[in-house]
C-alpha cells in the first residue's frame, strides 16, 4: 500500500475510534460539583463571561498517587474561598491522575488567577501534579484532548485559542515544562482538530 493510502486508512481508523465516544459522552462523564461534595458559588458575586479561549494549567504541587481527588477538590474549594477570598476554585475543570474530569467553578463564571492576565473569557482546565517535576500520563493527556475538544465544539473556540497559562503571562511556568511541551508542539491543537473532524463526520 502506498504511504498516502496508509495515512488515509490511519485517519479513518482514528475517526472511527473517536466515533465510539461522541463529545456529548465526554460532557456526561464530567463529575459534577455536588458529586464530589462541593457547594455552588454565590451567583450574586460571580463575574459572568462568554467563553472564547481554552487555557491549560497544572496544579503546581506534587499530587501523590493514592490521594483522593475528591478530598483534594473539597480542600481546594475551601482554600480558594477562605485563604484567597475567591468566588470558588479558580479553574472550571480539574483532571486527576486517572484522567477523570471534575467540574469545579461554574463555566459561566470567569476564573481567578495569581498572575496578571485577565481570565475572563477563558475556559480554565487544571491537571493535577507539578509538571516541572513529573511527566503527564497518557490518561491525563487523553482527558485534556477530550475536554478541550468538547469545549471547543460547545463554545466555538478557535483551535488557535487553545493555549496555556504561560502563553498569557510571563510570570509563571504553569502548566510546567513537561505539559507545556504538548502545547508548544501543537499536540493538543492537532488532536483536538482531529477529534472535531471525527465529530463532524458522525
Ligand atoms: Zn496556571
Amino acid at each position: 500500500m502506498r504511504p498516502i493510502a496508509l495515512s488515509i486508512l490511519a485517519f479513518l481508523l482514528i475517526s472511527s475510534a473517536h466515533a465510539a465516544e461522541p463529545l456529548a459522552a465526554v460532557e456526561r462523564a464530567i463529575v459534577p460539583v455536588a458529586a464530589w461534595g462541593g457547594t455552588p458559588a454565590d451567583a450574586s458575586k460571580a463575574r459572568r463571561h462568554t467563553i472564547t479561549q481554552i487555557t491549560l494549567h497544572h496544579q503546581g504541587e506534587p499530587f501523590k498517587p493514592g490521594t483522593d481527588p475528591q478530598a483534594y477538590l473539597r480542600r481546594l474549594q475551601t482554600w480558594s474561598r477562605t485563604t484567597k477570598g475567591w468566588l470558588d476554585i479558580p479553574y472550571h475543570y480539574v483532571i486527576d491522575l486517572d484522567g477523570r474530569m471534575y467540574e469545579a467553578r461554574n463555566i459561566d463564571y470567569a476564573g481567578d488567577t495569581n498572575t496578571e492576565y485577565d481570565p475572563g473569557g477563558h475556559a480554565l482546565i487544571e491537571v493535577v501534579g507539578n509538571f516541572e517535576e513529573v511527566e503527564p500520563n497518557q490518561a491525563q493527556l487523553d482527558a485534556v484532548v477530550d475536554l478541550m475538544a468538547m469545549l471547543a465544539s460547545k463554545y466555538k473556540v478557535s483551535i488557535d485559542d487553545i493555549k496555556s497559562h504561560r502563553d498569557h503571562s510571563d510570570k509563571t511556568v504553569c502548566p510546567g515544562a513537561n505539559l507545556y511541551r504538548y502545547v508548544k508542539e501543537d499536540y493538543f491543537r492537532h488532536k483536538v482538530a482531529l477529534r472535531l473532524a471525527g465529530e463532524q463526520a458522525r
